[in-house]
């Protein structure tokens, strides 16, 4: 028993010495799950820009509608305008007709020639028949002219009725409109998402290929299984999650006035920041031993296979390096920790970007890391990794 456990301890002691506990080691598995949840949330933002297509075009079949529903209420409110101006004139028909009759009974002035007319029948027949008209008369003419005003009446609230469906309708559409421009902005940014997502996904699967084509399985650290060899990249990315663009490359504008000349950018944050790999790549060299005030203090060297280009980054001013030559690093693999070490005047990383295999630590060797990097303006923070996406 005892002997077993020993045993187990050799064992593990072993496997601690051959493979070092690294807090940042992933594996080709751990990689493969990755991928699987890039692509399961391409699936998802692309459903969500199916829904908000969705969306906008029922949005804009509703405005559609309300043009017609607008159109319809105009041509309401023109019908019963003529309605009224119709009855208007019927009604002052009916009274000119009314006038006119009792102008020919003659009793065209007040009650009391109403009263003549009527005393002055020459029977009782005929006294009664002049009761009866004028009776009939003026009822029949009121209850006309009252009929009249009540539809004048009823065609005003139908108005004021349509209107109001006017004006909610306007209201409704100036709230489409509204909502059709935040999907619109919504749809943009899931489009970007999908594309870059897209292009994540097609960088990941080279990534992936080039562990399996290498002999990696899946449960061996990837920074180890395919040493020697550069893994394939397809950009670059910020080499902090955030960061002050501090120093120019090549003509660098001095505090003071006037410029020095400067192999790479500068860019600040606190002391500690952790310095991940610009793309994927293969580190070629670390440097330890500096004298203090001299150089590039701590910095890291990494090769990169970009699109089947050649590059070579070089991380200066480090607190700490977490690889070694020959660790094979992904664009997420914390390779040190921002510091001041070297010829540096606070805690900062000192970045160049060379084209091909370099030891790139010269101005004549470097390139602007502006042209490669999607780096935000001079004297500005970022608070990403974004890259370009091509
Ligand atoms: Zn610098």
């Amino acid at each position: 028993m005892i002997k077993n456990v020993s045993k187990i301890l050799l064992f593990i002691t072993i496997f601690v010495i051959i493979f070092p506990i690294n807090a940042d080691a992933k594996t080709l598995g751990q990689l493969k799950q990755e991928y699987n949840e890039l692509e399961k949330r391409y699936s998802d933002t692309n459903n969500s820009l199916k829904a908000t297509d969705s969306q906008i075009s029922s949005a804009k079949t509703r405005v559609q509608s309300i043009y017609g529903e607008l159109d319809a209420a105009n041509k309401e409110i023109q019908n019963i305008n003529s309605e009224i101006s119709r009855l208007n004139s019927e009604i002052l028909k009916k009274d000119k007709e009314l006038k006119d009759l009792m102008r020919f009974f003659q009793v065209s002035d007040g009650e009391s020639t109403y009263l003549e007319y009527i005393f002055s029948a020459d029977s009782i027949t005929d006294f009664i028949y002049r009761v009866s008209v004028t009776e009939q008369l003026s009822n029949y003419n009121d209850k006309l002219i009252d009929d009249m005003h009540s539809m004048i009446k009823q065609n005003n609230e139908n108005i004021v009725k349509i209107h109001k469906k006017e004006e909610d309708l306007k209201a409704l559409q100036k709230e489409l409109s509204e909502k059709l421009v935040v999907l619109a902005q919504e749809r943009k940014a899931l489009d970007d998402d999908c594309a870059s997502i897209k292009d994540e996904i097609k960088d990941m699967k080279s990534i992936l290929n080039f562990y399996q084509k290498n002999g990696c399985k899946d449960n061996e650290d990837i920074s180890t299984c395919a040493r020697g060899q550069i893994p394939p990249g397809t950009k670059f990315w910020r080499p902090t999650e955030s960061g002050f663009m501090q120093s120019k490359w090549n003509k660098d504008p001095m505090p003071g006035g006037g410029y020095r000349y400067h192999a790479g950018v500068d860019i600040s944050n606190s002391g500690g920041t952790k310095i991940y790999s610009i793309s994927d790549g293969i580190v070629v060299k670390t440097n330890s031993n500096y004298t203090p005030g001299v150089g590039y203090g701590k910095y890291i060297v990494i090769q990169h296979n970009i699109n089947g280009k050649v590059y070579t980054s070089l991380y200066g001013h480090l607190s700490g390096i977490n690889v070694s030559q020959g660790s094979i690093v992904t664009k997420d693999t914390v390779i040190g920790y921002m510091g001041n070490t070297g010829h540096s005047f606070g805690d900062h990383l000192h970045l160049n970007i060379c084209l091909g295999v370099k030891s790139c630590q010269s101005l004549s060797e470097t390139v602007d890391p502006r042209d490669y990097i999607n780096f935000p303006a001079h004297y500005t923070w970022y608070r990403d990794r974004t890259s370009y996406y091509q």
